[in-house]
């Protein structure tokens, strides 16, 4: 007589991939898969999101509990499905609303493999091969932003906000030779320019500097670092004995597309190393996360421009280029596959021009006694995670594999086109200003002005002159209003996705200054839908003018 627990297993035992071949029941595993995607495929309509919004209620999601028994692989993935119902679909003609990517079918799969047989790529006894996909593609990055790849080193780690941790930590090691196994026991700064990334905070604040221990920099018109700015507050910390943890340079900020001079921050940093006789080389970090993409245009010939791109993008992708090039200065560079890199979320990769770098962090062998006893690749002797999963660097892999460096140029430059094509129309209304026009990425900010208003001229008055401020206050507000119109036509299924940044810059007299942000990543853009853009914008006006 078996135990009752006996049938209960043999149905538990269903609910997995076997593990010795068994191609019927693949077929059941795949099919189960097929099933998933269609019941998602019927929540799509014609608006950019999954099914419908409905106000989300907390109070019963924190009644949960685990369920007495179980449910089968087909109820629960029904369940699942109700899941994704109200997600905006990042690869939808009409979604232009933030830096988010729609994920390519090889890097779904890279993300499937690398979870189906576990790997961890902590050690290459658990991952294997994988180990070998990480280096092939920390070699190929390292090549593409220009370091010498037989000295560059990287791992793939939990997030943009993790690569600029990476970049930090090495920094302040470095500052403060040790702080790893005895503690921040001094000050240390960090620098980076107001348009950088809020990321700054939180890094500073986990590091154990304090998020006070952050030096903002002012930015200039075109949102890159004011590096006189810096090369004085810098001079300012270093004459008071103080020290630096890490400059962070951004290669594409979040906002705007604003790409800081790297050139000129790394000979800062070298004539500071030399005027104060430092005694280590405060750490460069090219938080590149969004622009590490762009590289691909390094050797790009503008001139015969085989790809037929218009003389306006041509434009931009050559003024995104001086900059990008000069990445492999940066004593590290921090690279999201999952923004501009079309992976699904978690695929990022923090690259050192000197691997020796990492040594800075590596952990003794007595204090992990049950791994690394053998094997030659053990990257989780000085990751910050100690289970790594290969997902992000299988799904990072199969794109690069994919696109190659002309698919990813025809991407990257369809989407700056139809960001310049946006501008253009955007442009050729006097009742809409362009914000960062100087800024040549996807992402475009404007304001829309009521009627009688000198939109030549507002936006020097606005953003300089005090005189201006209850003005500002009600253009602010205008703008939030056309954002609601838009974005409740968008949900109905009529027009585009935008989204609202309640903080593009800050006056000169402080006060913020509302912008309505286009940021286009999908593919499936097409000059359609940017006509869509202005005709709402308009409709918006209209309504609210009366
Ligand atoms: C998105 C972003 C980050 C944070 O990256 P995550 O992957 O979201 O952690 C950091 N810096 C910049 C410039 C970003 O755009």
């Amino acid at each position: 007589m078996t135990a009752p627990y006996h049938d209960l297993l043999a149905k538990i035992r269903i609910c997995f991939p076997q593990p010795i071949s068994n191609r019927v029941h693949d077929s059941y595993f795949v099919h189960s898969v097929m099933r998933a995607m269609d019941a998602v495929d019927a929540l799509k309509s014609e608006r950019p999101i999954l099914g419908q919004r409905l106000p989300l209620d907390y109070v019963k999601a924190g009644e949960a509990s685990l369920p007495e028994s179980g449910m089968s692989v087909e109820d629960v993935t029904a369940e699942l499905v109700q899941y994704c119902s109200g997600l905006a679909i990042p690869g939808h003609p009409h979604t232009q609303q933030n830096v988010i990517p729609p994920p390519t079918i090889s890097s779904l799969i890279g993300i499937l493999l690398a979870s189906l047989y576990n790997p961890n790529l902590g050690w290459d006894e658990y991952s294997h091969r994988l180990a070998l996909a990480e280096v092939e593609m920390v070699a190929m990055s390292a090549r593409l932003v220009g370091y010498e790849p037989d000295r560059a080193g990287g791992v793939f780690t939990f997030g943009g906000t993790g690569t600029t941790l990476y970049g930090a930590k090495i920094g302040l090691e470095k500052a403060i030779p040790g702080a790893m196994t005895s503690g921040v026991r001094e000050d240390a700064v960090i620098f980076a320019s107001e348009a950088s990334h809020y990321c700054r905070y939180n890094i500073a604040g986990w590091l154990g500097l304090g998020s006070r221990s952050v030096v903002t920099v002012p930015a200039d018109s075109r949102n890159a670092m004011n590096v006189e700015a810096f090369r004085e507050q810098a001079g300012a910390v270093l004459r008071r004995g103080g020290k630096i943890a890490a400059v962070i340079a951004t290669m594409g900020t979040t906002d705007a597309f604003g790409l800081d001079d790297l050139a000129a921050i790394v000979a800062v940093r070298d004539e500071l190393v030399e005027e104060f006789q430092l005694p280590y080389q405060p750490h460069v970090h090219a938080d590149a996360v969004i622009g590490w993409a762009w590289s691909v245009f390094n050797d790009y010939d503008f001139e015969h421009n085989p790809l037929g791109f218009r003389p306006r993008t041509l434009r931009a992708l050559a003024g995104a280029r001086l900059p990008i090039h000069r990445l492999s200065l940066a004593d590290s560079v921090g690279i999201d596959f999952h923004k501009s890199g079309f992976a699904p979320y978690i695929s990022s990769l923090v690259l050192f021009k000197q691997r020796d770098d990492l040594g800075l962090i590596q952990r003794p062998q007595e204090q992990m006694p049950y791994l690394y006893q053998f094997g030659t690749h053990r990257p989780g002797m000085h990751t910050i995670e100690t289970s790594r999963a290969g997902g992000g660097i299988l799904a990072a892999l199969a794109n690069m594999k994919l696109f190659g460096k002309q698919g990813l140029q025809v991407i990257i430059g369809h989407i700056v086109e139809m960001s310049q094509l946006l501008r253009e129309h955007l442009e050729g209304n006097e009742w809409t200003t362009v914000l960062n026009r100087e800024n040549f990425g996807p992402v475009t900010l404007f304001r829309v002005y009521p009627r009688g208003i000198d939109t030549f001229r507002i936006k020097e008055e606005e953003s300089k002159d005090v005189a201006y401020r209850e003005l500002l206050r009600s253009h602010n507000e205008y703008n939030r209003k056309v954002f609601q119109y838009v974005h409740q036509e968008a949900m109905e299924g009529r027009g585009v996705v935008l989204s609202l940044t309640d903080c593009y810059r800050t006056s000169a007299y402080g006060e913020p200054i509302v912008a309505l942000k286009s940021f286009i990543l999908s593919p499936f853009v097409d000059e359609e839908q940017i006509e869509v853009v202005v005709r709402k914008v308009l409709e918006a006006r209209n309504r609210i003018d009366g």
